[in-house]
């Protein structure tokens, strides 16, 4: 079933509710990360008590979640429509039979970031740019992550001489003007490891900024508290990359976490996973990125989902993600619009994937389509060297 978005949904960008086991549970417990992280849900037992669960996803769950457990906050959990399978939160969160399929195209590290590991955890692919993998643990795991290769080594943080290696790596590399922390999911390391790594990295001269990857925003917005903006704030220059993938996602729980990072300094951007039975449809992008400029998230990169084992009942045509670009670009404002993106299989990088605008060139000019399928002329700027000699020929008028 494709599931688009309702009118309410389209207003309100979806908003949280509690499935019955917690519709008592004081709001005070709710909001309590601690709350929520001992009530994570871990197993089928756990689940079918929640949501009714299909004959797929009971084998699914029983084969598939000794080789890529399942975690699921309550919160997400209560996300989640527990009559529907192909309900799109559900979708990223309960596994499917088709998890446990391999096909020959597929990789468990499609972006080779362990061929360009100089010292574990650590991938040095662009010359200013580096990734951290601090921690293999996640609030919840989402069943098209790329890296879920990672997931087989059990759920532990790096610790401190890991952490050690990583940054004098960093640090005999001048080049290096941005560190990108993420994991699993850095925001899940108990604060005293996540200040011990941001104190590091902040004392390298040449590190200009700290980049962190989380999806607690989206999973678990209470996990943001004011004792985690603390150590993030004192780290400034810090950004924050999420993950929302569906405009239910967007609630008001998780837009009151970005507007507290916000107030502390840390700008959110998001990037979206192009996930099929999730956000294929336009029309749901188009409302996706609408509710995340509301809650002040920037749309950055739509990412084509990458070619990682199990992950095929997810992946959709390129075709897709070029319908959808043209559904946005003129239908809403610019900044709504994120860069769709293909990050290449073997390490080769982030490439842009745009629809063509060119139709072609005449003596008039450049010939553009625009967003409504008309076609306009542009007059191009003569090439620099015809302008150079005609000043020339301005400058030396000819004596013939
Ligand atoms: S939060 Fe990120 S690292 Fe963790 S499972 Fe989801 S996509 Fe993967």
């Amino acid at each position: 079933m494709r599931h688009t978005v309702s009118q309410g949904e389209e207003k309100t960008g979806g908003a949280s509710r509690r499935l019955p086991p917690w519709q008592d549970v004081p709001l005070d417990d709710w909001n309590d990360p601690k709350w929520q992280r001992r009530n994570i849900i871990r197993d089928l037992a756990g689940l079918g008590k929640l949501i009714f669960l299909t004959n797929d996803e009971k084998a699914a769950l029983a084969s598939t979640v000794s080789e890529y457990h399942l975690s699921i906050t309550p919160y997400y959990a209560s996300l989640m429509d527990p009559q529907d399978p192909a309900d799109p939160i559900r979708r990223q969160a309960v596994p499917l039979a088709e998890e446990g399929l391999v096909h020959g195209h597929e990789q468990s590290d499609p972006l080779a970031e362990e061929n360009a590991s100089p010292v574990p955890g650590l991938t040095h692919r662009y010359p200013d740019r580096i990734l951290l993998v601090t921690t293999n643990f996640c609030y919840m795991y989402c069943r098209h992550c790329t890296r879920k290769r990672i997931w087989k080594q059990g759920e532990g943080a790096a610790d401190k001489a890991a952490i050690d290696r990583m940054v004098d790596y960093i640090g005999s590399h001048p080049e290096i003007r941005d560190a990108l922390v993420s994991g699993g999911d850095p925001l899940t390391l108990p604060l005293e490891r996540l200040e011990y790594i941001l104190s590091r990295l902040r004392a390298i001269d040449h590190l200009e900024i700290i980049r962190i990857g989380s999806r607690v925003p989206v999973v678990m917005p209470m996990g943001i508290t004011d004792d985690m903006l603390a150590v993030l704030e004192k780290h400034q220059p810090v950004w924050l990359n999420t993950q929302f993938n569906h405009p239910r996602e967007v609630t008001p729980e998780a837009a009151a976490a970005v507007d507290r990072l916000l107030r502390a300094g840390i700008p959110v951007n998001n990037q979206t996973v192009l996930l099929k039975g999730v956000n294929e449809q336009p029309e749901t992008m188009l409302t996706l990125n609408q509710a995340l400029l509301r809650a002040k998230i920037r749309p950055y990169y739509l990412f084509q989902c990458d070619p990682v084992v199990g992950t095929e009942h997810f992946r959709t045509p390129v075709e897709t993600g070029l319908e959808i670009m043209k559904a946005l670009r003129g239908h809403t404002s610019g900044l709504a619009i994120p860069s769709y993106v293909i990050d290449l299989p073997g390490g080769g990088g982030k490439v842009p994937i745009t629809p063509n605008y060119i139709v072609g060139r005449t003596v008039e000019g450049l010939v553009l389509r625009n967003f409504e399928g008309k076609t306009f002329v542009y007059p191009e700027a003569p090439p620099e060297s015809q302008t150079f000699s005609r000043r020339l020929r301005e400058l030396v008028p000819s004596t013939a």
